[in-house]
């Protein structure tokens, strides 16, 4: 199957971080894109700092101001999620909760068109479950982002066991068409690159917790010495603790508590005091 037209409006719910750099990479490559998140603002507020951030680019010469003023306007924020009616991709990207994704799915069944694309952004959550009790399970499909969306090139696309093959080559070939490098997965937990992750975190999180040494230091090892972009502290704290947190909570439960995935109690401090990394201001480091 081929890609989406480049005339399909693309409709992304939630506008945190992935949801806002989703509904950039979708605007970026031509689609018409609605963007809804159930706080009131937060997608305007969303669309604005995309603004900034384009505009940035601007200076540094990788995009015209023409080009950045023909992406702003393809960008609108929708009110309800009504108003994806018209959508031929929904990608869902908000809390890393099945029974909210599961509620948001249920309405845009009787929300959008039959051959819409509806896709789930999660990180862990079967996306096998996430169709069961749909109408058209087979229109369901996992497209995984990695943060920051504009930037990073990996999409996974995922397959539940409902999935149609041709949904997920159209997710594909999308987004190929969109710049990114995509691999196929089957719904297995946490996929390819969360469930890999999952040790990399909680091996650092335990060396921190018997104070091995402090974050900044093992960061430092981490990539001087470990080859990696990014140390686990750095990296958890700009994915977001409350969703990384989530995510290994969610790989351990549908693993059956194999202890490989145990959430780490240092991390769960951070959530439940509401330091969630960079966008709280703090995390295992201070942003103020
Ligand atoms: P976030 O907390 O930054 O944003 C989530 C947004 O969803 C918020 O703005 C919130 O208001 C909105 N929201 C919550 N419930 C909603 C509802 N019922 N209807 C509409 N909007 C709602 O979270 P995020 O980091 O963008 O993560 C979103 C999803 O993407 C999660 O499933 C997460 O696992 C996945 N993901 C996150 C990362 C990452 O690094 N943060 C990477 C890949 C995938």
């Amino acid at each position: 199957m081929s890609a989406l037209k480049q005339n399909t409006v693309v409709g992304v719910i939630g506008a945190g971080a992935m949801g806002a750099g989703i509904a950039q990479v979708a605007a970026q490559a031509g689609h018409q894109v609605k963007l809804y998140d159930n706080r009131e603002g937060v997608a305007q507020t969303a669309i604005d700092s995309m603004a900034r951030q384009l505009a940035k680019l601007v200076e540094r010469k990788k995009f015209t101001a023409g080009q950045v003023q023909q992406i702003l306007a393809r960008l609108e924020v929708a009110n309800s999620l009504n108003d994806l009616a018209d959508a031929g991709l929904v990608v869902e990207a908000i809390v890393e909760k099945i029974d909210v994704k599961k509620a948001i799915f249920d309405t845009l069944e009787s929300v959008c068109s039959a051959d819409c694309i509806l896709a789930s952004n999660t990180s862990s959550i079967s996306i096998t479950r996430l169709a069961s009790g749909m109408k058209h399970p087979e229109r369901m499909v996992g497209m995984h982002f990695f943060n920051p969306a504009p930037i990073m090139k990996l999409v996974e696309v995922v397959s539940g066991l409902a999935t149609d093959s041709d949904v997920a080559a159209c997710v594909y070939e999308t987004a190929l068409n969109w710049g990114k490098k995509p691999v196929y997965a089957t719904s297995t937990p946490g996929f390819i690159v969360n469930r890999v992750a999952r040790p990399f975190y909680a091996e650092s999180f335990r060396l921190r917790q018997e104070q091995v040494a402090d974050c900044a230091t093992l960061d430092a090892l981490l990539k001087g010495a470990g080859g990696f972009r990014m140390g686990a502290f750095e990296l958890t704290d700009m994915i977001g603790h409350d969703v990384n947190y989530a995510v290994t909570c969610s790989v351990f439960d549908a693993y059956y508590g194999d202890f490989r995935f145990q959430p780490s109690l240092i991390q769960k401090d951070l959530v439940d005091a509401g330091f969630l990394g960079r966008k709280t201001g703090q995390g295992f480091y201070s942003y103020q």
